[in-house]
């Protein structure tokens, strides 16, 4: 008998955070590798907001707070989620977490008993399967082709709702493809919510701020009020503010749901790093025109990536609402040979012999749950999207 849990043969480890983990490797090691799988802007976070965790540290805020975050923050939150979603929220309503990741994994962890179901639309984030496999539920996925631009119908959702539905999870823009739902759309789906009384939301708005060409960001409880009272609003400050490292992720939502994610969080992590938690509450209430200046820069390296993949023969590349991924097709590529001699016969070939033999990292479109695709993090200087765009060409031009 295995003295691991049984529990943890049901999950893998993170694929972004292994290809990132690997590729920097690589490039320690000498190796000439450029790493296109870390989802993290490459810009510095903010000055004022370096300024505010020095200050906190210099002011000997460096103890421990209550578990699931300072009442200054939970204000800024709530004064966040008026001032960009129209949605109220009172500070008891608010917990904040170490990073998006432990918001999700709690509020799961907190509600899931065996065999109940999370509906999960794919492409997906990596880890909503696992941490729904690792709290004991079963993910349940529903496919968002390219065809449909990467978004579920109404009617696909309608026929994924069980009386076992607990959870839907719904991410726009979307890690991976950076896809993102309009108002209608979304209203769309959440008039099917609200024939189903027991399904709750679970939003990842991680990449809220980060849209391009006029895209109107919209969560589900602002489109549809009636959900408001069994809808988790998720978010964070790790894209927007260029903070992936501080660590501060936050939700609002029904008191007592919230209080059931304390509870957890209380016993595992406590509060997450009070400095960061200072930083954050200067992220939210100090100046945010730095993010349209970042924006402006994101879109042009989207354009100049999805320009490089659909030159690319046997590559589709559609364009993104935001986020800063791009998630094209191989179809066209699959069944060939590399110039490596490898034979590329799924996404993951492709990519493991894009790496080996160009140095280019990607990830792999297995690991999002839709194939053959592979995702690309444009969140990179643009000498290095360029050279690594010229790679790719040149990798796939010698496919036989
Ligand atoms: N969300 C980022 C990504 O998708 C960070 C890595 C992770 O935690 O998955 O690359």
């Amino acid at each position: 008998m295995s003295f691991l849990s049984a529990t943890l043969s049901r999950v893998k480890p993170s694929p972004t955070v292994a290809v990132t983990t690997l590729a920097n490797e690589l490039k320690a090691a000498g190796k000439d590798v450029i790493g296109l799988g870390a989802g993290e802007p490459d810009f510095d976070t903010p000055e004022h907001i370096r300024d505010a965790g020095k200050r906190a540290i210099d002011d000997g805020k460096t103890r421990y707070t209550a578990p699931d975050g300072i009442a200054e923050l939970k204000q800024a939150i709530c004064a966040k989620f008026k001032r960009d979603n129209d949605l109220d929220y009172t500070p008891s309503q608010v917990s904040v977490g170490t990073g998006g990741k432990q918001i999700l994994y709690n509020a799961l962890m907190a509600t899931l008993n065996p065999g109940d179901e999370v509906i999960i639309p794919a492409p997906y984030w990596v880890s909503y399967p696992d941490m729904a496999l690792l709290a004991g539920g079963e993910p349940v996925f529903v496919e968002a082709s390219l065809e449909h631009d990467f978004k579920i119908t109404p009617d696909q959702l309608e026929a994924a709702i069980t009386p076992k539905t607990k959870w839907f999870i719904f991410n726009s823009p979307s890690n991976p493809t950076g896809a993102g739902y309009t108002r209608d759309e979304l209203k769309a789906l959440t008039d099917v919510l609200l024939r189903h009384d027991h399904v709750w939301v679970m939003t990842d708005d991680m990449y809220e701020h980060l849209t391009y060409d006029g895209f109107a960001f919209c969560t589900p409880a602002q489109v549809e009020p009636a959900l408001y009272d069994r809808t988790l609003t998720c978010n964070g400050v790790s894209k927007a503010y260029c903070m992936t490292g501080w660590r501060i992720g936050f939700a609002a939502g029904p008191e007592n749901l919230i209080a059931a994610m304390r509870k957890i969080q209380s016993q595992s992590t406590s509060n997450p790093c009070t400095i960061s938690q200072w930083a954050a509450v200067e992220a939210l209430n100090g100046p945010h025109d730095f993010i349209a200046d970042n924006n402006a820069v994101f879109k042009r390296r989207r354009d100049l990536v999805v320009r490089a993949m659909n030159a690319i023969d046997g590559i589709t590349c559609p364009i993104p609402d935001g986020a800063f991924y791009v998630y094209p097709s191989i179809a066209g590529l699959i069944g060939k040979t590399s110039q490596g001699g490898a034979s590329i016969d799924t996404d993951e070939d492709f990519a493991k012999a894009l790496l080996e033999e160009m140095g280019v990292a990607v990830v792999f479109g297995a690991a999002f749950g839709l194939s053959p695709n592979f995702r690309i993090s444009y969140a990179t200087s643009d000498d290095a999207l360029e050279k690594a765009c010229t790679r790719i060409q040149e990798f796939c031009e010698g496919l036989t």
